[in-house]
């Protein structure tokens, strides 16, 4: 069995070490005899995004967001092809914000996004950011469980209909909003940093079984030992107090 990841962006998207992200996603489903592989892809390049099981896109500050969200708009088409034939997502920050209809940035210049979603981002002045540890409470294919991230954001995301978690200490979508990201059956977006996945275990298997859906139809992943993994996370549930 193979499983194929695009890393959209790789060289200008990739804030406080988006990047663990695939590394663990290659390294959990090598455990499971998955073939696995990620290409990279960064402004000018061709490629069909159709071609992938899962899209990964890291974040990043108003600077990068702004060098890349033409070349970003010109792959409307491909990304659709890709959402339409069952590809997974995982967005982080800037790159779940440029999936809405907009993002204001701190100056006030709007840079349209990619318009799949209704939500949209309005940032803040440069002294108000919404920035810390953060723990949430998700529910993914009728599992709830917990999970911790770092955010770092003067975006404030508005009108998501369908949050991926619900907070329990830090802020989320905008100032102590009691919700955070964005999730459908394909899509994971968030804020939350960290690097999302090696301290959330159980989120990248999830995001795993949809990528590998596609092509492989339901895959029974076998069990991995994350006792470190969930030993970091316990511990960062407990200083938050949740
Ligand atoms: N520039 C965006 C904001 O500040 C996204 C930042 C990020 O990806 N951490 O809201």
């Amino acid at each position: 069995m193979d499983l194929k990841i695009l890393w959209m962006y790789h060289d200008l998207m990739d804030l406080y070490g988006d990047k663990g992200n695939t590394q663990v996603l290659k390294i959990r489903a090598e455990k499971r005899g998955i073939d696995v592989t990620v290409d990279t892809c960064t402004i000018g390049e061709e490629r069909d995004i159709s071609d992938y099981d899962l899209f990964f896109m890291g974040g990043g500050a108003d600077n990068e967001q702004g060098l890349i969200y033409q070349d970003l708009l010109s792959r409307r088409g491909s990304i659709e092809k890709a959402m339409n034939e069952k590809t997974a997502f995982l967005l982080i920050c800037g790159g779940y914000q440029l999936f809405g209809k907009y993002y204001k940035d701190q100056d006030g210049n709007v840079i349209d996004g990619l318009n799949f979603f209704d939500y949209y981002t309005e940032s803040t002045d440069r002294d108000h950011r919404c920035i810390g540890n953060i723990a949430l409470e998700t529910e993914m294919d009728g599992e709830v469980f917990k999970a911790v991230g770092f955010e770092n954001h003067g975006g404030q995301t508005k009108n998501v209909t369908t949050p991926f978690g619900k907070v329990l200490s830090g802020h989320g979508n905008m100032f102590k909003s009691g919700f955070e990201g964005f999730m459908n059956d394909q899509v994971v977006a968030t804020y939350m940093h960290g690097p999302l996945l090696p301290k959330n275990p159980k989120i990248a298997d999830k995001i795993l079984m949809r990528a590998l859906r596609k092509r492989h139809g339901e895959v029974k992943l076998a069990e991995l030992d994350d006792t470190l993994e969930n030993a970091a996370r316990e511990t960062m549930l407990k200083r938050l107090g949740v």
